[in-house]
């Protein structure tokens, strides 16, 4: 869900989620959080934090949130997600899909972190095409002069 929505084409460009992708955007290019980023995402878990309640009469330990709904709600669950992933998460492991024209973020949960695309059936299949195409275009020019000048090459 959260990253369905940071990886959204039409994502709002100031928007809260567009903040939040920005955070993750920073640390999958070891950059630093530029000031204005670094305000906003305190801004958004600063209000979720301020919702957040440990749940009554549960065993195990769980959060929820209250007094939020809607959007208010949902951009506080994605906020208080990004923090637990900068928190908990090896951050070598927030990746950029290497698919061409993909912008796509992930976390590779991949036991050697050797995941590349954020969806093997689409970029990595798309990728495997290309590199299957680009060897037979570097092999037909070839083949195209061998015939025209007879079988000298
Ligand atoms: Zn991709």
């Amino acid at each position: 869900m959260l990253f369905e929505a940071i990886n959204d084409e039409e994502l709002a460009p100031n928007s809260d989620i567009a903040v939040l992708r920005e955070v993750l955007q920073s640390v999958q290019g070891r950059r630093n959080f530029d000031t204005r980023t670094m305000k906003r995402f305190g801004e958004l878990t600063g209000k979720a934090h301020q919702h957040r309640r440990l749940k009554p009469s549960t065993v195990e330990i769980e959060f929820e949130l209250v007094g939020l709904s809607g959007s208010a709600r949902r951009i506080s669950e994605f906020a208080l997600q990004v923090e637990e992933i900068l928190v908990t998460v090896d951050l070598a492991r927030v990746k950029k899909c290497e698919g061409e024209d993909c912008e796509a973020l992930f976390i590779d949960e991949s036991k050697n972190k050797s995941r590349r695309w954020c969806d093997m059936a689409h970029c990595g299949m798309l990728r495997k095409s290309k590199v299957y195409y680009d060897k037979h275009r570097r092999v037909n020019p070839v083949a195209d002069s061998k015939s025209k000048l007879g079988a000298r090459i």
